[in-house]
């Protein structure tokens, strides 16, 4: 898996303090797309394990404490960023205990594959769908058009 873009402190995706990780690769081609420098799945760089252990060590710092992480892109349930989204959440899970995992995605929670939602069975919350244009709307908080849903699953 590639990424774009990791903010160590971010209060601006998600609720509370958090850090977030823009990662490479998505299918969508939404029309609009505020974020299409990350289509492609090789643009960006490595997500090494440095990364991984970089964002586990955040979020456990206690001093600037973090509400959870948010993960963003790009799509991280495109399926070629699955294993590693799986990895990363899996640990955020087991090792920082108390902390939230908010995903964005282009897909819908109910045409998620096997492996998808093996990732999304240990996250709080899904904000799912493609951005539509026509249903865009700025008073919205956390998504970008109205057809998108934010499941809170846990
Ligand atoms: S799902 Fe998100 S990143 Fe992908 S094309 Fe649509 S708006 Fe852009």
């Amino acid at each position: 898996m590639n990424y774009h873009q990791y903010y160590p402190i971010d209060v601006v995706n998600g609720p509370g303090t958090r850090c977030t990780l823009f990662v490479s690769g998505c299918i969508h081609e939404c029309p609009g797309c505020y974020n299409k420098s990350t289509w492609r799945l090789n643009s960006g760089t490595p997500f090494t394990p440095e990364m991984e252990d970089r964002i586990i060590a955040d979020l456990n710092d206690t001093r600037a404490p973090r509400q959870g992480l948010s993960l963003s892109g790009g799509d991280p349930l495109h399926p070629q960023n699955v294993p590693a989204i799986l990895q990363l959440v899996t640990r955020v899970h087991n090792e920082c205990p108390g902390k939230d995992i908010w995903i964005w995605t282009g897909y819908k929670l109910e045409e998620l594959d096997e492996a998808q939602r093996q990732v999304v069975d240990l996250i709080n919350v899904l904000v799912d769908g493609k951005f539509v244009q026509d249903l865009k709307d700025p008073s919205l908080i956390w998504r970008g058009s109205s057809n998108q849903v934010i499941h809170h699953l846990r």
